[in-house]
């Protein structure tokens, strides 16, 4: 008969580790939504060997209290949630307590944090998720993390890992999206030394983009605005004679989340009609709010797919927001139009 036991509990750490940390794509997702929650302005993400070396992620939010620091690691901790009523009004990005143990658990992390007001700030490292002592130490406000050899005590995981090419990629990405969701912070990303990304946090979608996609693909924009139905369009698109070859640079934002939406996609080229060449595809950086009702954003964090109650009215607003601003910027000839 085989024997069941209780898997002991570094055992089923690592087990959950593996479903929250997949890639360090989803280290830095996880480090900078905590951020973000706590309430930071400036975040600043360097990587090495596409996170494979070192993710270091370095905020300017409220701080840890060195008390708290050890328990911050813990499973199911988290100053996000306290009742059961909370979990129906949840306005925070985190609120599992789950990612810092699940990081910690396959990495050999280093926190250091400073609370706002307080002159001395603490430490502390972890080995596969085990703490030594709470160090104090003198620091800015705000909190730094840095994970290294991510993966290094679950090899299984580790073999598996791709490229540190496509992880440097993803996380680009990832920055990309964060950026422009979120033109009130400002990002910045070092790879190897090198910095790629950095956004000037004015609040304004334009800044975001010159500094997430560059000032290249910028200046190929026009502004659109528009709205229907209770549902608005707010950004920016290509001139018809800036079109691109592919249509990697379609960014769709749904009450401020990314999504991958064929019908906005085909709202957007509609929209152009026979104003872009064959083969040729315009790009935008759309965001688009409607009442929370009227969509079924799937919760899963890594999900990017919608599902809209009215999906003509979404189409409607679209289309009609992008033909109407090309119609009055006269499409591609009027460069003061463009940002
Ligand atoms: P969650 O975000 O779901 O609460 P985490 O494991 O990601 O769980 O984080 C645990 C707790 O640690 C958070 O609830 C928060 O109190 C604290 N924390 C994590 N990162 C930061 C940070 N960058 N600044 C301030 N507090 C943080
Ligand atoms: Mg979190």
């Amino acid at each position: 008969m085989p024997i069941i036991n209780q898997l002991p509990a570094h055992l089923s750490d690592l087990i959950a580790a593996g479903e929250v940390v997949e890639r360090p794509a989803s280290v830095v997702k996880e480090l900078v939504e905590n951020a973000i929650d706590a309430g930071a302005t400036t975040i600043a993400v360097d990587i090495s060997r596409g996170g494979m070396g070192r993710i270091r992620i370095t905020d300017n939010g409220c701080g840890i209290a060195p008390t708290e620091l050890p328990t911050a690691f813990l499973r199911h901790a988290t100053s996000k949630l306290h009742t059961a009523e909370d979990l129906g009004a949840i306005a925070t990005l985190g609120f599992r307590g789950e990612a810092l143990a699940a990081i910690c658990a396959v990495s050999r992390l280093e926190i250091t944090s400073c609370q706002k007001g307080e002159s001395q700030g603490a430490s502390l490292f972890l080995e596969g998720g085990v703490p030594q002592t709470v160090e104090t130490v003198g620091a800015p406000q705000g909190t730094t993390i840095c994970v290294e050899d991510l993966f290094y005590n679950t090899p299984a995981r580790l073999k598996f890992m791709r490229k540190d090419s496509a992880e440097t990629a993803a996380i680009s990405g990832l920055m990309q999206q964060l950026s422009l969701s979120h033109p009130d912070l400002s990002f910045r990303l070092k790879k190897d030394g090198q910095e790629t990304l950095q956004t000037a946090g004015d609040g304004k979608l334009q800044s975001a983009i010159y500094g997430a996609l560059g000032a290249d693909f910028a200046k190929t924009l026009v502004p659109v605005k528009g709205s229907g139905d209770g549902i608005s369009v707010e950004g920016f698109v290509t001139q018809p004679l800036k079109g691109r070859g592919s249509r990697g640079m379609q960014f769709f934002f749904v009450n401020g989340r990314l999504v991958k939406s064929a019908l906005m996609t085909s709202a957007l080229e509609e929209g152009y009609r026979a104003q872009l060449m064959k083969g040729r595809f315009p790009g935008c950086v759309l965001h688009i709010t409607l009442p929370v009702e009227l969509v079924d954003v799937n919760v899963h964090p890594a999900k990017t797919q919608v599902k809209f109650a009215k999906e003509k009215a979404v189409f409607d607003a679209v289309f009609y927001t992008v033909l109407d601003c090309l119609a009055k910027s006269g499409g591609a000839v009027k460069p003061a139009q463009t940002i």
